[in-house]
């Protein structure tokens, strides 16, 4: 692993919710995300990946101080946050940009494209807002002129997300976190996406935190790649690693849910293992042993914790797989959602 220090590090991060939408009056607030630790370096693209509600938004948004950490630490360029209140993540914020999952949302409706990416700049009185500055902006994008004086509604889903990011850029940050950055787009705008990423990775050095339920954009994009299981991490390590040879059983499902484009090789396995449990009932011993195809009696009782595996991997599983028997396990996968 690169000896370059983490342009920003959580460490046991967790984040709890109040629980008392829950009947019968449970006063014991929820974990949505237990303990996760994770450094990005500049440069560094790192991709979360998970399904549905395991906790992965909530850490994108808990490292930016859009959600309020429980517990854990936070550093920023080897400084720690003194507290997470609003004043503490501002120096977050002023480095780092959240690319929205719908980033229609994000927008101001009555305001002009061009208007909405000349604001950081105005924001943070740094960089130019001239016109044709901001037609450079534009076309660093893919953008054209004309769309600097459309309304945001004018915008297809494509055109939106590169508005977005034409925004995030307008003063570079060092670190963009991107939610479900493909979510809604065609495929080929899809590619188009995740390589203006890895452009500006090259140009700027700037790092990533992608969350993704999708593997494929992690397999095109990842340096690195974090699994998360209801809101735990149970597997980390390098893409390449990870996609040779998962450890844990659930990456394993994850990587046979992934569409195969060959018929000829189609899964004729069922597409799913039982139901992702809730956060408000978790299974005693290894939350994923109610799924789990590997599962012994060890694993009803004993939670596995986060432990090093060679090759700066780390599992939590009793019995990982051994890269022989990895790759030739299946019949193990789940519905990507
Ligand atoms: Fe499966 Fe047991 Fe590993 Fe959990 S600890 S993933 S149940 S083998």
């Amino acid at each position: 692993m690169s000896a370059t220090p983490a342009l920003i590090e959580a460490t046991k991060l967790s984040v709890d919710v109040p629980a008392k939408w829950l009947p019968f009056a449970r006063v014991k607030p929820l974990s949505i995300l237990l303990d996760v630790s994770l450094a990005i370096r500049s440069g560094e693209i790192v991709c979360m990946v998970g399904e549905s509600g395991s906790g992965k938004t909530t850490f994108g948004r808990a490292l930016l101080g859009l959600v309020k950490p429980s517990s854990g630490r936070i550093t920023l360029e080897g400084a720690a946050l003194a507290d997470f209140s609003a004043k503490s993540f501002r120096a977050v914020r002023r480095q780092a940009a959240l690319l929205f999952q719908d980033p229609l949302s994000s927008f101001n409706p009555r305001q002009r494209i061009g208007a909405m990416i000349a604001e950081p700049r105005r924001i943070a009185r740094s960089g130019s807002t001239r016109m044709e500055d901001l037609v450079a902006l534009a076309q660093q994008v893919g953008l054209s002129e004309r769309f600097l004086s459309r309304f945001p509604h004018a915008l297809s889903g494509g055109q939106a997300r590169r508005a977005a990011v034409a925004r995030a850029l307008s003063v570079i940050p060092k670190l963009i976190v991107a939610d479900e950055p493909t979510a809604g787009l065609d495929v080929s705008v899809q590619g188009g996406v995740l390589n203006l990423f890895l452009e500006l990775r090259e140009q700027h050095r700037t790092a990533f935190l992608v969350i993704t339920h999708n593997l494929s954009v992690a397999r095109h994009i990842a340096d690195r790649i974090v699994i998360l299981y209801l809101g735990r991490v149970v597997e980390s390590g390098p893409a390449s690693e990870i996609f040779r040879a998962p450890k844990h059983p659930y990456t394993r499902a994850l990587l046979d849910s992934e569409p195969v484009p060959d018929p000829a090789k189609r899964r004729t396995e069922p597409p799913v293992l039982g139901e992702v449990p809730s956060i408000a009932a978790r299974p005693e011993g290894c939350e994923f042993h109610t799924r789990c195809p590997f599962a012994q009696a060890r694993c009803r009782v004993e939670a596995p914790t986060l432990a090093d595996e060679p090759g700066h991997r780390q599992v939590a599983c009793h019995f990982p797989l051994p890269a022989a028997s990895a790759a030739a396990v299946r019949g193990l996968h789940v519905v990507s959602r």
